[in-house]
Parts: C-alpha cells; sequence; structure tokens
C-alpha cells in the first residue's frame, strides 16, 4: 500500500467547503487504498499570530470535524502535529540545505505577508514551507492529497527531498502531489477568482461547514454571478458560475455536462436555490457528527494519544536515520 500524508491548520473554528472537496474528501477515499497518515497541523497555525484559548478549542473542532467527515482512526492515523517532535526537529535540518532564495519564491508567503506589515510577518511564516516539507517527508510519504494551493510548496518538498539524497545519501522517499482537478481550487462566493480561505475569505465569501445552515444558504443565494444569463462551464469567463457549477456537480457525484443539461434554459437564481439546498442537505449530518465528538473529549484525547504513538513509531526512525547520515554523533 502506498504511504499517503496530508494536514489541515487549526486556523479556524469551522473547516469550509473548499477544505472539504478539495482535500479532506480525498482523504477519506484514501484511508481505504493507502496507508495514511492525516494531521491537524498546529505549529503552522502560529505563524500569522494566535490566540491561545482559541487555538486549543479549534484544533479540537479539526479533530472532530475530521471525525464527522469520514476519517475513521481505525483505517487511518490521525494526530496533532505539536504531539510529534520530529516535525520541529526535521524542519530545522531541511532548513539549513534550503535557499533563502529559493524559499523567498513562494507563493503563498508573498500573498500573506502582504496582508500584514514586513514588522508582523513572522520568520515561520518564511519557514512554513519548509516545516511542511519535515511533515510529508518524515513519514516517507508517496503522495500528497492537497488543494492546488499547495503545488508550488509540493514541488519544494520534492527539491528538498532530492537533494538531501543526493547529499547525504538516500533517506526521503520523494513524494507526489496528488491533486484532483475538477476541486482542486474552489473560489470565494464573494471574490470567485481567489481560493476560498479560513483565513483570507470575508464572512460572505465563505461556505463554513459549521455556521448555521440557513446563513449558508443566504450566502450561496447572495454569491456573486457573472454577466450573461446562460448557465455555462466558463471558468474564464463566468468564475462565479462555473465555481457554483463545480460545488454542485462534487456534492452530488454529477457530472457539469449533466448539470448544463439540467438547467439549459434555466436561470442562475434556480441554480442557487438548488446548490443550497444540496449543501444544507450535506452538512446537516456532519454538524450533528461533530456535535456528538466534541461531546466526548476523552474519546478525542484517545484517539490522538493512539495517533501521536503510531506517528512517531514512523517519524522517529526517519529522523534518526537523518540524523546519522548528516553526521550527528549518535547519544551513548
Ligand atoms: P488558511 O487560510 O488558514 O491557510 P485554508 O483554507 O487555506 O486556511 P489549510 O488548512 O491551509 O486551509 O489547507 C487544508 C487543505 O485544504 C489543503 O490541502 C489545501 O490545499 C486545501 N484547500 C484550502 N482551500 C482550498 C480551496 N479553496 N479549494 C480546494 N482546496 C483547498
Ligand atoms: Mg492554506
Amino acid at each position: 500500500r502506498p504511504r499517503v500524508l496530508s494536514g489541515i491548520q487549526p486556523t479556524a473554528d469551522s473547516f469550509h467547503l473548499g477544505n472539504y472537496l478539495g482535500a479532506v474528501r480525498n482523504w477519506v477515499a484514501m484511508q481505504e487504498t493507502a496507508d495514511a497518515f492525516y494531521c491537524v497541523v498546529d505549529l503552522h497555525a502560529i505563524t500569522m499570530g494566535h490566540d491561545p484559548v482559541a487555538l486549543r478549542n479549534r484544533t479540537r473542532l479539526s479533530v472532530a470535524q475530521l471525525l464527522a467527515l469520514g476519517l475513521d482512526p481505525e483505517r487511518c492515523t490521525l494526530f496533532v502535529q505539536s504531539h510529534v517532535p520530529e516535525h520541529a526537529q526535521l524542519a530545522w535540518v531541511l532548513s539549513c540545505i534550503t535557499g533563502f532564495g529559493e524559499a523567498g519564491r513562494m507563493v503563498q508567503f508573498k500573498d500573506k505577508s502582504a496582508k500584514q506589515g514586513s514588522d508582523t510577518t513572522s520568520v515561520g511564516l518564511f519557514t512554513y514551507p519548509i516545516l511542511q516539507a519535515a511533515d510529508i517527508l518524515l513519514y516517507q510519504a508517496d503522495a500528497v492529497p492537497v488543494g492546488e494551493d499547495q503545488r508550488q510548496h509540493l514541488e519544494l518538498t520534492r527539491d528538498l527531498a532530492q537533494r538531501f539524497n543526493t547529499r547525504f545519501g538516500q533517506t526521503f522517499t520523494v513524494p507526489a502531489a496528488y491533486i484532483v482537478r475538477d476541486t482542486a481550487k474552489i473560489t470565494d462566493l464573494q471574490e470567485p477568482t481567489s481560493k476560498m480561505s479560513k483565513s483570507a475569505s470575508s464572512p460572505n465569501g465563505i461556505l463554513e461547514l459549521l455556521e448555521e445552515p440557513a446563513r449558508s444558504a443566504k450566502k450561496i443565494k447572495s454569491a456573486v454571478t457573472d454577466t450573461g444569463r446562460e448557465i455555462l462551464y466558463d471558468e474564464e469567463n463566468k468564475p462565479g458560475i462555473s465555481n457554483l457549477l463545480t460545488m454542485y456537480a462534487a456534492l452530488t457525484q454529477r457530472t457539469i455536462d449533466e448539470l448544463l443539461e439540467e438547467y439549459d434554459g434555466r436561470g442562475y437564481g434556480d441554480l442557487k436555490k438548488d446548490l443550497a439546498e444540496v449543501f444544507v442537505e450535506f452538512v446537516k449530518p456532519v454538524q450533528e457528527r461533530t456535535r456528538t465528538y466534541l461531546e466526548d473529549p476523552g474519546y478525542l484525547d484517545k484517539v490522538l494519544a493512539v495517533g501521536a504513538d503510531k506517528a512517531r513509531a514512523v517519524s522517529a526512525v526517519t529522523l534518526a536515520n537523518a540524523y546519522q547520515h548528516l553526521g550527528f554523533l549518535s547519544p551513548a
């Protein structure tokens, strides 16, 4: 079985539909076909400034949502990044083989730092992709299921793995990005050319899995659509409608072509109304299951303790091997 690893940040109370369709949905599927490791990456979530009480809460909420969306701790390893110290340890090593200019070319850093002043932008935000590389390489992952926005970080991870292997000897599997094209970039409802984002989207631009479903329905109905009235799939000229079609198709397991046929001659309003219904039906049971998991923090803790043990069993071996190759003296 191939090894798979991916992670999600506890940077908001709720995941959004892009997180689910672009990432978590594929994680659920890959539990059946791969040896899967999934983590809530709390170390990444402190790179932009955070509130400690909210972070602890959001980490639990993230775990509960992952279980509610279908991750099964019997079928995958589910853990919290900070429970496994090897992530931070390998990140240091990898930072020493990453070029400053190379790290400076990461688009996510440019985007996220542009929204802050340079004195409030942390060095951690700059080195974030290196920590992400460590997350992946520690588990010898063959594939990393992520959204389109992570493609560049995956390229860096591959470069670092190859560089380390060439300089110090074969240590890391070189991972491939696993990006499912159709749902790799769900866009903001109000700004349909930008990706939907936990930290950057405006409240009306984001469909949160845990918000009041009636509120989501309203947001869908007031989503920015395009000029013209025909329902067509055209990412370039009709990004708003195309995004709604993408979400609709993914949530109903239908093809865009089937939807285009069904909505031929009908208006944007019909499509929005129906998508709102489909979304509400999707999130209701997810919300209920999330609540149930949150009511049992003892169970969540147990899942995470088992997950951390399983994760450490793999990551400690990789780190020791990397240290060995680097020439660090083994402790007696
Ligand atoms: P933040 O704004 O804090 O970075 P985020 O919404 O980008 O939050 P992450 O936790 O960074 O979410 O990413 C988790 C996973 O969800 C990643 O695999 C990422 O590629 C994927 N993802 C995030 N946004 C989208 C989106 N709009 N469409 C598809 N996939 C997405
Ligand atoms: Mg992100």
